[in-house]
């Protein structure tokens, strides 16, 4: 096992697997993933697989867009099937307040190149999903070119390509301290039962900022640092198939 690496990696989820391959792919295969357990046993692992589009704020929509392009090709990129399927994504609305965010959602969308239609109970009998039960619902909006993909397998396909690059992904691997040369900032190590000590080289100071937003990143640890008050909010999604005839 690798004691020293340009870049440690905290947390084999999609996120952190993901960095690995992106990573390799510019050339930084100097890497190392430190996962505590298997890969995706965090979130990912318990994720929809869901992929929309459909957004209330230009960030997240601008960024989904470019990820459902993305997406597209990432089986043949990663030369693994990752189950990604067009079904479409279907969001209902309940409420008053519902219909108005839904109709600035539709007009933001809409103004990024998205084509979003907007169904009344009956459209979405007829058009979508007949089994749906309507009953309280006030109109729905629906993207074709949402869908969804296999989280197991995106995370396994991310990390195998990495692999393939160069990069290692450490199982079974819990990270337990990290620490960090506070005066001049030039070195971090991270501690786990299995390793001792994993020290980096690094080039200036901003790398050693780069591996740290990497471990907030990919381990949720950023909660022990931060609070950051979450809104709970409902939100009632359907994903479809595409209504392809089987091959027979
Ligand atoms: C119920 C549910 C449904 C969701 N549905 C969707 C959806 O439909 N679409 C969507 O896009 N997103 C969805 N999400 C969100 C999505 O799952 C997360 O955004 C995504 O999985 C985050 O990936 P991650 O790699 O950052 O985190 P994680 O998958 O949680 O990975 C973090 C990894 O770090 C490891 N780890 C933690 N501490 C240490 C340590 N000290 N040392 C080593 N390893 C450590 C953990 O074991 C874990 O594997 C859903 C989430 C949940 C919970």
């Amino acid at each position: 096992m690798r004691k020293t690496a340009d870049c440690v990696i905290v947390g084999g989820g999609v996120i952190g697997c993901a960095l690995a391959y992106y990573l390799a792919r510019e050339g930084i295969t100097d890497c190392v993933v430190l996962e505590s357990g298997y890969l995706a046993s965090g979130a990912t692992g318990r994720c929809g697989g869901g992929i929309r589009q459909q957004w209330s704020t230009e960030e997240n929509a601008r960024l989904a867009i470019e990820s459902v392009r993305a997406f597209g090709n990432l089986s043949r990129e990663l030369d693994a099937d990752i189950d990604f399927l067009q079904g479409g994504y279907l969001v209902l609305a309940y409420t008053d307040e519902d219909v108005r965010q839904f109709e600035r959602n539709v007009s933001l969308q809409r103004s990024l190149g998205l084509s979003v239609e907007v169904l009344s109970p009956e459209d979405i009998r007829r058009k979508i999903a007949p089994m749906l039960n309507t009953d309280g619902v006030r109109l729905a909006t629906h993207c074709a070119t949402d869908g969804s993909a296999n989280p197991f397998l995106t995370t396994k396909a991310y990390a195998d390509a990495a692999r393939r690059l160069g990069a290692a992904v450490e199982l079974y691997t819990p990270v337990t301290r990290v620490l960090a040369d506070r005066g001049s900032l030039r070195w971090l190590a991270i501690l786990s039962p299995t390793i001792t000590a994993m020290t980096m080289s690094m080039i200036g100071v901003a790398p050693t900022y780069i591996v740290l937003v990497i471990l907030l990143m990919t381990t949720g640890l950023s909660s022990a640092f931060w609070h950051v008050p979450m809104p709970v909010m409902i939100a009632r999604f359907v994903m479809g198939e595409s209504r392809q005839p089987p091959n027979v």
